[in-house]
């Protein structure tokens, strides 16, 4: 490809993700030729899980990384093109629209988003080594792996709230850790969790290292209280954040439409208010978030591109 004067292609999907991926199948399936960026996460949230017990047709489970792989073969025997890197700068006023990777261009005919959501972290190096052994950011995956265990919830939201009281019915008890006095959540969540008789808070309580790097494993996590300065530890073989996600949409603020948090606003199926753009997955999801829901959702997004390409030749 010629970075001055790049050709022009079908489709260009921003993504390679569970939905990023699916809609590459479908496309590549379509005959369209899809160009997959991956992006900065490549392979998406699942890339960071361990084994997914969910997704339909693994009566044994899979490892998140093979599901993706698997899935980037599919793509790639119908004819899909992976490309490194992410997206920097996108011209979305004129078709064919043109993105703007490091030092490449692309020009393209339709857009398909599926650049996900990144769980939000705390920061600490300790929580990237484990996460994946013990320490995880979705409940609804990894619950199932702590049964009878004690273990931590990080968040004071609506998220911790839900997967505290979710995570009861496999944890022996679950403390949610929360940095302020005060909670974010609704009224009707919170109780929810305070009636429950699994679920203890701890606050105001700040997590300032998850233990133990060195075993490779989750056995506590080492708290500071922010307004007395005081220290403990709390014993657990568990740890779930729960504090929030953040879509990664910068670079289409202001020229795609968002809600206030950043998620894509879709109507009619996949489409944006940018006709030719699609958006799919966690991307423009903050209900359901699950592999298979972003699959269906990169189906979606295909078949209407295939669509559009079809009616705007
Ligand atoms: P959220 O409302 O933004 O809450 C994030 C929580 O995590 C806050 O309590 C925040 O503490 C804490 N937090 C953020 N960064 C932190 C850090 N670095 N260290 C420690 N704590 C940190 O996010 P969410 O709970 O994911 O909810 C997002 C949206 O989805 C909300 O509108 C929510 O209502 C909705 N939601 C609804 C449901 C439901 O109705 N079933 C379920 C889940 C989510 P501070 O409060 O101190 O900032």
């Amino acid at each position: 490809m010629n970075p001055s004067n790049p050709e022009i292609e079908n489709v260009v999907i921003i993504g390679s993700g569970c939905a990023g991926l699916t809609a590459a199948i479908y496309a590549a399936r379509a005959d369209l030729s899809p160009v997959v960026i991956d992006g900065y996460e490549p392979g998406g949230q699942l890339s960071l899980t361990t084994m997914v017990e969910n997704f339909p047709g693994f009566p044994e489970g899979v490892l998140g990384p093979e599901l993706i792989e698997r899935m980037r073969k599919q793509a790639e025997r119908f004819g899909a093109r992976y490309v490194e890197g992410a997206v920097r700068a996108v011209d979305l006023n004129s078709r064919p629209f043109t993105l703007t990777l490091d030092g490449r261009t692309f020009r393209t005919r339709s857009l398909i988003v599926a650049a996900g959501a990144s769980a939000r972290m705390l920061g600490l190096e300790s929580e990237r080594a484990l996460l994946g052994h013990g320490l995880s950011t979705c409940a609804t995956c990894d619950g199932y792996f702590f049964r009878e265990r004690e273990i931590a919830v990080v968040g004071g939201g609506d998220s911790a709230m839900e997967e505290a009281t979710f995570l009861t019915k496999f944890a022996s008890r679950v403390t949610i850790v929360h940095r302020r006095n005060e909670f974010r959540a609704s009224k009707i969540m919170l109780d929810r969790a305070r009636e429950n008789p699994k679920i203890r808070f701890l606050t105001p309580y700040v997590v300032e290292e998850v233990l133990d790097v060195e075993k490779g494993l989750v056995e506590g996590v080492r708290l500071r209280n922010p307004e007395t300065g005081e220290k403990k530890t709390l014993p657990v073989e568990g740890v779930f954040l729960g504090i929030g996600h953040e879509p990664n949409t910068k670079v289409f603020r202001g020229i795609l439409d968002m809600d206030d948090a950043g998620y894509l606003m879709t109507r009619n199926g996949t489409h944006t208010n940018v006709e030719g753009v699609f958006a799919a997955g966690d991307v423009a999801d903050t209900t359901y978030r699950q592999a298979v829901t972003a699959a269906g959702a990169g189906c979606k997004a295909a078949l209407d591109a295939g669509k559009f390409l079809t009616e705007h030749k």
